[in-house]
This record gives C-alpha cells, structure tokens and sequence, in this order.
C-alpha cells in the first residue's frame, strides 16, 4: 500500500471532472480547425494552427489531478506551492475553486500549512527543500511533477553520482530548473545554471582559458544565482555532464552541449572526454513537438503574421515566439483581451520582460495569420483569441466550415454552438 499522504496517481474522479475541464478548458472552434486540416477560412481571414500547439501531456495531468484533488478534497484547505504552470488563465480558475497559492504573493507560506491541508506540487517539482518541509507537516501532498521533469532529476543525480557537475541549460529563477538543481545537490553534486551561448562561452573559455575566462570570484559574481555554493570553477568544470529545463529551444541546447564537449576535449584531450563529458537532450517531447510544429508552419511562407499564444512568464512560449518572429511579424499574447482592437495589441516582444502596444498589427483586407500556443495555454484560450480577431473584422462567430476542404482552401460555412 502506498503512502496515503503523497499521491501521484490521482483519485479515480476523471468521469466526475469531464464536464467542468470541457467546461473551462475546451474550444469547439479549435476542434473544427484541427478537424479541418489546421486551416480555417472566415471571411477575408484565413488562419492556420500550428499542428502541435496547447496543453503537453504533462500539463494535461496537472491540470486534471488539481481539479482532481479539489473534488476529492471538498471540505479541506488546498494549497499549491507556486503556479500550477504557467499560464494566468488556469492559475485563476484554480484560485476560483478555492485553491490558496504558498508562493506568500496572497499571504500564504508553507508556514501556514497544517497537518489537515492538502497541498499540490506544481507540473514543473519543487526543490527537494521545499518538500523536506512540507512532508513535516503530515498533510496530504499531491505530486503533478511531470515525468519528462523526473527524467531530468534522474540524469542530474547520476551525474552527482558519478562525481560530474551538472551544468543546466535554463533560467535560474525559473520553479523547474531550481528543482532540477536542487536534486544535484542531494548527492553532494554541484551545479551550474547556463541560460544561454553567452553564458556557456564564458564557461567554455574558463575551461579553456580563452579570451572571457574568469578567475573564482569574478566567475562566482557572474554566476551568482545560477550555482551552487562553494562553486569553484577550477575544481567544478573538470568534468561536466550536461542537462536543460525540459522547455529551452532545442537547438540552442545541442549548440552548448557542443560547445562545452569542445571546451572539455581542447583542455583535456579527447581520450579524456568520455570521463570528463557527459550530455543529454532532456527537452521534453511536447516542447520538441511545438518547437517543430512552428518550424513547419512558418517555412509554408505566405504568414502575415503569428499570433503567439501563453502565459508571458511561460518559458516554452517565448520561445515560440522566438522561433516564429523569424517568418513574419509574431505578437506574444496572454489572451484575447491583448487585442485591444483593429489597430493595436499589447504584447510581449522576444526578449523584453515588459509588455508594449503597438500599432497598424493587422493588415487591413486578405490576411493569413498564423496561430500557436505554448503547453500551458487550453485550447478555449486559442479559440477567444480566434473570435476576438473575428468579431473585431466583423465576420460572424458562428460560421464554421463543414466538409474537408481542399488544400489551403477554406470552407463552406454551418453554425457552431460555440
Ligand atoms: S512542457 Fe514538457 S516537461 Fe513541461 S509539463 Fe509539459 S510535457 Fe512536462
């Protein structure tokens, strides 16, 4: 019999919470553009959907054993340790189901847990001080880490294992990748946070001893919140093995693995790279997926823009949106209330944590715009930002497509309910 105060599995109530999920997380016009090819014509707009956009597998479970637990739980306190994912849409239906955030933002700290409360672990883990301290309040914890996250915890620890720091591709700050550091640390292992070529350069070249190498201390200020204590990087980068919070840009990730296998061999020679070197792509598939669907997308060529979809603070989305500022003119929104109207929308460029407005987004007449969606975003998300660009051109909600039609035709129009 397992542990009754750590659950992973859920609570068998998924027939219960069917009708609440489609509810809140469903959209019929999303569905008709999936059924259609991924294309949709209405009017003089013509949209066309990434093929792998929206909820991952892992964010799915989350969400599920959240609502889950709720229904499980009715009398009970509920707690998660931080956002469940990253998106502000699902983080607020939770708050309306009486779910209570610990991150001290409402007021709430692990401090205020009590044996009779049930607290929920967010899809992206928590640092294994974190859970130290919630398994000693003897309350109910319900674990959503996703498995593709687990996979990385395994490589990190074998690497603390085999005596290698692990050196992570990802943002310090961000909840996965402070779990992920955390598990090296259990075993006595070091870390360090890369978050990108810039970053490994520097490394490489303190490997190395290029241009940008960087004595103890100055190394220690520049990596100040990306490693771990008592990181000395004469004695920690001797034998390194490489990982990456699951949602990075793929590509990105091979190229500093690439870089930092370079760096051991130029220093060490390469019979010593088996010893010293190891790496793992530990991007998750959904990520890979996305990241692969945009490409496919974009490469079609005829976009007038893309309409990038997710929480801002999302790290998969950004780098949707990265990815897709390369075809045409990319708008990283929230949700559809970021279309202020016609002539404007509020969104967050690449590479600014700030948000602007501008101007002249939507070329006026035939439009082909391009739509997807980062693994926190429901597909009832993606279907407002639909309607609201519909509504704000004056073509009719409810017209959808019927029959298949043929390629990069739109279709015959027929009533949705939705
Ligand atoms: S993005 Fe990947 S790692 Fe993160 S929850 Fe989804 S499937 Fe899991």
């Amino acid at each position: 019999m397992g542990d009754p105060l750590y659950v992973q599995k859920g609570f068998g109530l998924k027939a219960q919470i069917r009708e609440l999920l489609q509810d809140d997380y469903h959209s019929q016009i999303v569905d008709v553009l999936r059924e259609r090819g991924f294309r949709l014509r209405l009017g003089d707009i013509e949209f066309r959907l990434a093929r792998e956009f929206g909820f991952c597998y892992g964010v799915d479970r989350a969400v599920d054993l959240a609502y889950e637990t709720r229904r499980h739980f009715p009398g009970k306190t509920l707690y998660i340790t931080n956002e469940i994912i990253h998106n502000p849409y699902v983080n607020k239906r939770l708050v309306e189901l009486g779910v209570r955030f610990l991150d001290g933002e409402d007021g709430y700290t692990i401090d205020d847990v009590t044996a009779d409360d049930v607290v929920i672990l967010p899809a992206f883990g928590v640092t294994t001080t974190q859970l130290a301290a919630l398994r000693t309040k003897g309350c109910v914890l319900v674990d959503t880490t996703c498995g593709s996250v687990m996979n990385v915890w395994r490589r990190v620890k074998q690497y603390a294992r085999d005596g290698l720091t692990s050196v992570i591709h990802g943002k310090y700050a961000h909840e996965e990748t402070k779990a992920t550091a955390s598990q090296a640390l259990e075993l006595g292992g070091h870390y360090l946070v890369v978050r990108d070529k810039d970053e490994a350069q520097v490394v490489c070249d303190t490997i190395t001893g290029g241009p940008m190498a960087l004595g103890r201390e100055a190394f220690a200020a520049k990596f100040e919140r990306g490693s771990s204590p008592g990181f000395d990087p004469a004695q920690h980068l001797e034998r390194v093995g490489v990982a990456n919070q699951t949602t990075m840009l793929s590509t990105e990730s091979l190229e500093i693995a690439d870089m930092l296998g370079k760096a051991i061999t130029d220093r060490w020679g390469a019979d010593e790279l088996p010893r010293r070197f190891r790496s793992f792509d530990t991007i998750c598939s959904a990520t890979q997926d996305r990241q692969d669907a945009i490409l496919e997308l974009g490469t079609q060529g005829d976009l007038d823009l893309i309409i990038v979809i997710g929480g801002y603070n999302s790290s998969n989305t950004t780098h949707l949106a990265a990815m897709s500022g390369r075809f045409a003119p990319a708008y990283h929104i929230d949700g559809p209330d970021q279309i202020v109207s016609l002539e404007r929308i509020t969104h967050q460029p690449y590479g600014s944590k700030a948000r602007v407005t501008s101007e002249g987004w939507l070329p006026p007449g035939p439009v082909t715009i391009g739509l997807t969606a980062g693994a926190s975003t429901p597909n009832r998300t993606v279907g407002e930002v639909v309607t609201r660009i519909l509504e704000l051109r004056g073509v009719a909600c409810d017209l959808v497509p019927t029959a298949a039609p043929a390629p990069g035709k739109g279709g015959e129009p027929l009533p949705i309910v939705r």
